[in-house]
């Protein structure tokens, strides 16, 4: 099995977004002025195992248009057919896209494949409700062209610490887990690795490991009692098995998946070795 980190471009956020308030200003302060964080990487990830090539997410356009709370970086070079050439990949040999949730920044990208695209159903309802509509007009982010995804039913069973999965390989070593929270349809992906450890394609659970430490609810989440369920379980699961752990938007990410950092049980990481 191997796994690429791809990138397309950057996304900077307020403080706020990073470190919300309580109670009503948690959006509120979204809106306000704010501080800005460094730019934080937009990724999404390549699965290569067993003469399949899959994507998990497939990153940001250019022409996506800034939020009160966020500003994108990126031109049409950096979007998702460059960064797979940057791996030696080509967007004609995706044989299936997972999405972890339905952002702009994780699904704008299916407007280069003309492969089948999986959401989880939940997602999917969610995404029909009328907030969601709503904040996509006031915040001028309509889906991609020809965006329709196909259902994904979480029926396989529990998969570790977590209670839903779907197995999405033939051999079971590539799984999404259920991860609601940051939507109510937030999934994640976790893959066997060569050498028996999960790597968990986290996409938006926490913007960083430092947040699923601290179980910290997003600015964004409908229910922060939901989102800080989820970490725990991912917490739980982390404990019962080496994981490294590698959200959309960490600047550690990349780093964590060549290293193969896993998470440890105590707050912090140790480094495990590479191997070839
Ligand atoms: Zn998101």
């Amino acid at each position: 099995m191997k796994l690429h980190a791809l990138t397309t471009g950057t996304v900077t956020v307020k403080r706020s977004f990073l470190f919300p308030g309580n109670g009503p200003r948690r959006q509120l302060n979204l809106f306000l002025p704010d501080a800005w964080s460094d730019p934080l990487p937009i990724h999404c990830w390549a699965i290569e195992h067993d003469g399949v090539l899959r994507l998990i997410d497939t990153g940001e356009t250019a022409s996506a248009r800034n939020v009160p709370f966020a500003r994108m970086g990126l031109t049409r070079e950096q979007e998702l057919p460059a960064a797979m050439a940057s791996a030696g990949l080509r967007p004609s040999d995706v044989c299936e896209v997972v999405l972890t949730h339905t952002h702009g920044d994780h699904i704008d990208g299916t407007v280069h494949l003309r492969t089948r695209v999986l959401s989880n159903e939940a997602e999917l309802h969610y995404l029909a409700t009328a907030m969601p509509s709503v904040t996509r007009r006031v915040l001028r982010q309509p889906l991609p062209p020809r965006f329709a995804p196909e259902p994904l039913v979480l029926d396989s069973g529990p998969f570790g610490a977590f209670p839903r999965s779907k197995a999405l390989s033939d051999d079971g070593r590539i799984v999404a887990v259920d991860t609601p929270g940051h939507t109510p349809g937030h999934i994640s992906v976790i893959c066997v690795d060569d050498e028996d450890r999960h790597v968990m394609l986290a996409g938006d659970t926490t913007d960083s490991l430092e947040q699923l430490h601290a179980l910290r609810a997003d600015a964004v989440a409908p229910h922060p009692k939901v989102h800080i369920a989820t970490m725990k379980t991912i917490l739980a699961h982390c404990a019962q098995h080496p994981t490294i752990y590698l959200p959309s938007h960490d600047p550690d990410s990349a780093a964590r998946l060549a290293d193969a950092t896993t998470v440890s049980q105590n707050g912090a990481h140790h480094m495990a070795h590479a191997s070839a």
